[in-house]
């Protein structure tokens, strides 16, 4: 499942070919993509709309229109975005076309049918709930150690189950997550609140430290993300934990261990991770 450098690496891309090109055209193909609004209304709004801009927001695409309202995609389990040329044939399972007045199109495929489409001002997608309030941004200056830390300490969950809530932190996911208690040295079923100031702090380091390393590498692939154009990401090779479980740790040998916390299959270091 893509997650922030994965969403990030996506919309990097988006924004370098959407920015100033104007959508001529809007094609549903499975109307249960789209949150919100209908397929009908979809198609009328958005042809005639140029993009002014494209940013991420958890793991979450925004696609800002020059009406002020936005195109928001979300890449769910399996999505994939693509700009295709227009004449060539869309993939099985491409849920969503939008072609561009540079004669290529946005292309939106899917195939576990996770993914979402929502278009209309934020404020609104907001107050209809069909956008949930997401926490903190990691890579933000918001992202303080202040602010991780009350986070930590006001929940008796797991660490993993606290990180994977959209709420607290927005854009974890399962692979990230346990790059980032591996590099910390905290097991991932520790207690949030449990942790002491010491283990936040190298948390806190962590988190970024991982995403950002990811970011450089475009995303992992470890089995379904490709980006705009259907490149895997290059992270792959440097995940440390993340499904290594039984093969020794890089750091200190020892093997590493697979176990489930807050119900994902979660892999730690029994010798480095406290
Ligand atoms: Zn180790």
């Amino acid at each position: 499942m893509p997650e922030l450098p994965e969403v990030e690496t996506v919309a990097r891309d988006l924004s370098g070919e959407l920015v100033g090109r104007c959508f001529v055209g809007a094609w549903v193909g499975r109307p249960g993509i789209l949150r919100f609004p209908a397929a009908d209304a979809f198609t009328r709004a958005l042809p005639g709309r140029g993009v002014v801009g494209v940013s991420r927001r958890g793991k979450y695409i925004f696609c800002h229109l020059d009406d002020g309202q936005d195109l928001v995609l979300h890449l769910g389990m399996t999505g994939h975005l693509t700009i295709a040329g227009r004449g060539t044939e869309p993939v099985r399972h491409t849920h969503l076309r939008a072609p561009l007045d540079d004669g290529r199109e946005l292309r939106f495929d899917d195939t576990r049918r996770f993914g979402r489409v929502l278009l209309g001002p934020r404020d609104l997608l907001e107050e209809l709930r069909q956008l949930p309030v997401l926490g903190v941004e990691p890579l933000s200056p918001e992202f303080s150690r202040e602010r991780f830390d009350a986070l930590m300490r006001r929940t008796t969950r797991a660490v993993k189950a606290a990180l994977l809530d959209q709420r607290v932190v927005a854009g974890l996911g399962n692979i990230y997550i346990d790059e980032a208690c591996h590099l910390a040295g905290i097991r991932p079923s520790r207690r949030a609140s449990r942790l002491t100031r010491r283990e936040r702090a190298a948390l806190h380091a962590a988190i970024p430290a991982v995403l950002s390393r990811a970011i450089a590498d475009r995303g992992t692939t470890f089995d379904d993300y490709r980006d705009l154009w259907n490149a895997r990401g290059l992270h792959h090779e440097r995940l440390q934990v993340y499904g290594r479980g039984g093969e020794p740790c890089l750091r200190c040998g020892a093997i590493l261990r697979r176990t489930v916390v807050a119900g994902r299959t979660t892999v730690h270091c029994p010798a480095c991770q406290r």
